[in-house]
């Protein structure tokens, strides 16, 4: 088994006793409301009035990040919460901005049967955690910010890959 695959068995077993671990509260950056009234703007911005969407490539990291993957083994974000306005679907608990029309985070149809416009189809969307696939991604610093979820990605996918494709 090469180095990369028992690093990533060794992940798996920690994200069975996954929380929002000590790490991932020290690299959340404590945004003021200012600053998400900036990153909201240029969320809605980016999106334009011709409903403008991220890369399909951007949005299937953000799902990982957000969603899983139970084929990888990989548990939902920690922080992923239910929502109860869209029942199926999810929202950020770790964002502030709450459970609203414009911040879910799982595809859903709206009643006239279409689809309806989620978060993680912005082009330009902030996590709080700096997921893989979000625009302010930032990679896993030895040592520093050791988020077993990010790091497991960042091993099955590719930290070059994710650079080239957060937005
Ligand atoms: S946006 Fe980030 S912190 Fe929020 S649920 Fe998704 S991965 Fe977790």
């Amino acid at each position: 088994m090469s180095d990369i695959h028992k690093e990533i068995e060794e992940n798996i077993k920690k994200q069975q006793s996954i929380q929002p671990s000590s790490d991932e509260k020290v690299q959340r950056p404590k945004a003021g409301f200012l600053k998400k009234a900036a990153t909201f703007t240029e969320s809605m911005v980016s999106r334009g009035l011709n409903n403008n969407k991220a890369e399909p490539v951007t949005i299937e990291l953000r799902q990982l990040s957000c969603h899983g993957d139970p084929d990888k083994k990989l548990p939902p974000c920690a922080d992923r919460k239910d929502s109860v306005k869209f029942p199926g679907s999810h929202f950020c608990g770790a964002c502030g901005c709450g459970d609203k029309e414009l911040t879910q985070l799982s595809p859903r149809k709206l009643d006239n049967g279409q689809d309806a416009y989620y978060k993680l189809e912005y082009p330009k969307v902030h996590c709080p955690l700096m997921m893989p696939g979000f625009t302010n991604y930032v990679p896993t610093t030895p040592g520093v910010s050791e988020n077993p979820r990010k790091k497991f990605i960042e091993f099955s996918t590719g930290i070059e890959y994710i650079r080239e494709n957060s937005k």
